[in-house]
């Protein structure tokens, strides 16, 4: 049983609009936690991050066409909406925006939101060119459709937090978009929808990739050079059996490249595949 209401699911745009209207007439804050389903702890965190700082909490599960390119794993994406709208129940969400394709992309939708800055920093944009142009558009409808005071991003996807944070700042929208902790497993693999590809060997060697962020943090901050650290950590991740796709330093603000003569503040962030699977992490350093 869980301790609250099963939260009502809401699939039309006129029906979203009543229920804000409701909101909102009570003066109400109203905060966003987009996902795309799958629900696990980590999500559920931003949902009580959420609930912390706004009076109503809408968690939109969109698993978002856009956002996938043709080769990716769009159809085998997990879905599991029935567990998803029991686990909201237990921690209370008030309402879940669950549109379909066809409402958030009518027949004829021809504008896409086209993001540069830290969605060109050459880190996953070099591997899924479509992928931001994709998250950007769903992301500002999204905040069109609930105008919520606050959103909430995980640091999980550090580059997309960094990329709605600018989105927003560019279009002027006023809600404001606060970036919360990555929730790992105890081994310190990031909580992630896809970790469920994982066979249990691959899964014994997921730890791997924020094992060495970890340890590359802990040399940067010792004052070891950043490139000879990163070459060491590749070779690490390789040597464990991933193929990599990239074990970068940057800026943690604007995700330039680190400027070794600035102090600034740096943020680690790996890409790397282990059969099937695709996995991304990132850690301050
Ligand atoms: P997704 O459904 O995977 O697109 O994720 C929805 C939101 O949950 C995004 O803001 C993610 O960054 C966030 N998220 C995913 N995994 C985690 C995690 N392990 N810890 C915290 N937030 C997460």
């Amino acid at each position: 049983m869980s301790k609250h209401r099963r939260p009502p699911v809401v699939r039309s745009l006129s029906a979203l609009a009543r229920v804000l209207a409701r909101w909102r007439a009570r003066r109400h804050t109203i905060a966003l936690v987009p996902t795309m389903g799958a629900l696990h702890a980590g999500h559920l965190a931003l949902v009580r991050l959420a609930q912390r700082r706004a009076d109503r909490v809408i968690v939109s599960i969109f698993v978002n066409p856009a956002q996938f390119a043709p080769h990716e794993d769009l159809e085998a994406y997990p879905r599991t909406f029935a567990a998803d709208v029991a686990a909201l129940a237990n921690v209370g969400g008030d309402l879940i925006w669950a549109p379909s394709a066809e409402t958030m992309y009518p027949h004829g939708f021809a504008t896409r939101i086209v993001p540069e800055g830290p969605a060109a920093a050459g880190l996953e944009d070099a591997f899924r060119p479509h992928f931001f142009a994709g998250v950007a558009t769903v992301v500002a409808k999204l905040l069109i459709q609930c105008v919520p005071d606050i959103a909430m991003f995980g640091e999980k996807d550090y580059q997309q937090l960094k990329v709605v944070t600018r989105l927003v700042r560019d279009l002027g929208l006023k809600t404001r978009i606060i970036g919360a902790p990555t929730v790992r497993e105890k081994d310190g693999l990031a909580l992630s929808s896809r970790n469920a590809y994982l066979s249990p060997s691959e899964r014994a060697l997921a730890p791997t990739l924020h094992r060495v962020l970890a340890d590359c943090a802990k040399k940067i901050a010792a004052g070891e050079p950043i490139d000879a650290v990163l070459d060491a950590g590749r070779i690490a991740i390789k040597r464990a059996g991933f193929a990599l796709d990239y074990l970068e330093a940057r800026n943690a603000e604007t995700l330039a490249p680190v400027d070794l003569r600035k102090e600034e503040r740096i943020r680690l962030l790996v890409a790397a595949r282990i059969g099937r699977t695709r996995l991304i992490d990132n850690l301050g350093a």
